[in-house]
């Protein structure tokens, strides 16, 4: 077992099952723990993001960029067709339930990392007729089958944080030649966003994201990955000491990424 392995497995405290071999399909990362079966041993992931340390346009480049190199996001600079799984929204609209006039001048209108929260109460679950998403009941990953997705994008229209990306277009040609990760590419006319890297969670390894920020000087703990039901892992220790904040609570969603203040 690699350093970063045992290290991720140690800060999340938890043993992962299911370490396969080989990369799995997209089919087979989404249908792992079937669709929303429960199993023995039930965990929610979660992600704790420090907003001040994530102010360093460093933390934030070097995190989405390794999320969309891991998942060949397309590269699309028209704005109405971009793909987005892990990007920046400005203070006041990450967070407009906290924004006022008298904002804090280190965060006000200052770049904040989002994404997909894995909700507790995901509404875009409710919403897809054809189950291509679904809440993982075996860690609470809000999954999609992109082979599922037919592209209504009710679930585009549910979410209150804008998570999803709707392909309006091939994106293969827009995924950068440098890119060599062996996640399948999508299609167009399919929705897609954040996984919380599920391929590399069934291998024992952190999120891309998470292994990004640490190997920023100072920034180890920009960003930190862990099962929320465990009271001995980072994520709660974090919960536990911080002030720490999520996204649109009037959406009642139970977003289950926070932000430390
Ligand atoms: Fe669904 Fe949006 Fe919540 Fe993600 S953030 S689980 S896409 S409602």
């Amino acid at each position: 077992m690699g350093n970063s392995r045992r290290e991720f497995l140690k800060k999340t405290g938890c043993t992962l099952l299911g370490l396969g071999a080989g990369f799995p399909l997209l089919r087979a990362i989404a249908s792992e723990a079937g669709h929303g079966q429960a199993v023995a041993g039930l965990k929610q992931w979660g992600l704790v993001i420090d907003l001040k340390q994530c102010l360093r346009d460093e933390v934030r480049h070097a995190c989405s960029a390794a999320c969309h190199r891991e998942h060949n996001v397309p590269d699309i600079a028209d704005t109405d067709d971009e793909i987005k799984w892990l990007w920046t929204e400005n203070y006041e609209n990450a967070f407009p339930e906290k924004a006022h006039p008298y904002t804090a001048a280190i965060f006000k209108e200052k770049p904040v990392l989002v994404l997909c929260n894995h909700c507790a109460e995901p509404p875009c679950v409710r919403v897809c007729p054809t189950q291509a998403t679904w809440k993982r009941k075996s860690d609470g990953i809000v999954m999609m089958d992109m082979h599922r997705c037919y592209g209504c994008r009710f679930c585009m229209a549910a979410c209150p944080y804008g998570a999803r990306s709707f392909n309006y277009r091939d994106p293969r040609p827009h995924i950068p030649e440098d890119y060599d990760s062996p996640f399948p590419t999508r299609s167009m006319g399919v929705v897609e966003k954040c996984n919380f890297c599920a391929e590399r969670l069934r291998e024992g390894l952190a999120p891309a994201c998470v292994l990004a920020a640490r190997e920023v000087p100072e920034a180890e703990e920009a960003l930190v990955f862990g099962d929320l039901t465990d009271p001995h892992s980072e994520v709660s220790r974090l919960l536990h000491e911080k002030h720490t904040m999520v996204r649109k609570v009037s959406a009642g969603t139970g977003p289950n990424v926070f932000y430390i203040v």
